[in-house]
């Protein structure tokens, strides 16, 4: 159930609503926003009854009833599709948005020129990983703070807004200060300790989903953002595991439209990582198009030959431009 308060309740009006909720057996699991105050409550009990008994209240504004699992992330509490503006750029809306940009960042000179060459070709905001997680912690693991200060020098130049990897709750906030949108990373979907702290944001978050988890688990995962009162969430299908060594992941576009269908967050796809390989590139974005999604995550690179993380998977500019003007068709 989810109870929304009058704007402006007092304090006690709210524990008065929430005390009512407790004596049908529910637990308060989540209270947000600063004007109008929501209340999640979970639990089993008899929700037609409560639900009477709440609405009946003069400090309740609406009760509704939501049976999934998430109560934030539902479609069942948001019937219009939320829009999450990033700067001048709305994910959700009609446009179709597409953000692209090499894997890590590298060097100023290779950021830039990315930032140049995506924004080019209608690319609407810059990726660039400054905090890497690598499977091997042989392999680079991104240049970190010098990143993300390349980053702001590159937003400020090309007016291009970014959006970057925080691996840690630790680097939440030197990441939130340079960055214009926070990406929980596939591995770090369920990384509980992150989503609440990135809850206590107000910034928009983009959630990868893990190769692994169900799409319950992924919107799960949002909800824990959603809960903490960060509204501004954008979903990313990136592959999930499979078995066949020619493929890094497998685009799971059946489980992008159930997410999109089952919630009223913006959903995108990474066609990047669900396939490892820049050939199957163009067809899976055109196949996420057709599939509904609200927009792309893609990775460019100015010479992917020599990029030194998932360069091949990473399409040229020329590719990219073209791949872009087919989509336009
Ligand atoms: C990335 O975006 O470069 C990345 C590491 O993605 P994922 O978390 O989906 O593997
Ligand atoms: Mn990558």
């Amino acid at each position: 159930m989810i109870i929304s308060m009058k704007l402006h309740s007092t304090k006690e009006e709210i524990e008065q609503v929430c005390e009512r909720i407790r004596d049908f057996g529910y637990k308060i699991h989540a209270i947000e926003g600063e004007e109008r105050v929501v209340i999640a409550a979970v639990g089993i009990g008899d929700t037609t009854v409560c639900l009477e008994a709440v609405e009946a209240m003069p400090q309740v504004e609406k009760a509704v009833r939501i049976s999934a699992p998430y109560k934030f992330v539902s479609k069942e509490y948001r019937t219009e599709r939320t829009r999450i503006r990033v700067d001048d750029c709305e994910i959700g809306g009609d446009e179709f948005i597409v953000m692209a940009g090499p894997c890590s960042v590298e060097s100023e000179k290779q950021i830039m020129q990315a930032a140049e060459g995506v924004a080019r070709a209608g690319a609407k905001l810059l990726r660039g990983g400054a905090f890497k997680p690598r499977t091997s912690p042989y392999d680079f693991q991104g240049l970190g703070v010098e990143a993300l200060r390349i980053l702001s020098r590159v937003r400020r130049e090309t007016g291009l807004p970014i959006v970057s990897e925080v691996l840690s709750t630790d680097d939440v906030e030197i990441v939130a200060e340079h960055v214009d949108m926070l990406q929980v990373g596939a591995r770090n979907m369920q990384n509980f300790a992150l989503l609440r702290r990135l809850g206590l944001l107000r910034k928009p978050v983009l959630l990868k989903r893990s190769p692994a988890a169900t799409v319950r688990e992924w919107l799960l995962a949002a909800e824990y953002l959603l809960a903490g009162g960060n509204n501004q969430v954008v979903l990313c299908e990136r592959g999930i595991r499979s078995y066949d060594p020619d493929l890094r992941n497998t685009l799971d576009l059946a489980g992008m439209a159930l997410a999109r269908q089952l919630s009223h967050l913006p959903v995108i796809a990474d066609p990047s990582h669900a396939t490892g390989r820049r050939d199957l590139i163009p067809a899976m974005c055109r196949a996420a198009l057709a599939a509904g999604a609200d927009g792309l995550i893609v990775e460019v690179h100015p010479d992917p030959a020599n990029a030194i993380s998932d360069g091949k998977q990473s399409l040229d500019f020329p590719s990219f431009a073209h791949m872009m003007e087919t989509m336009r068709n």
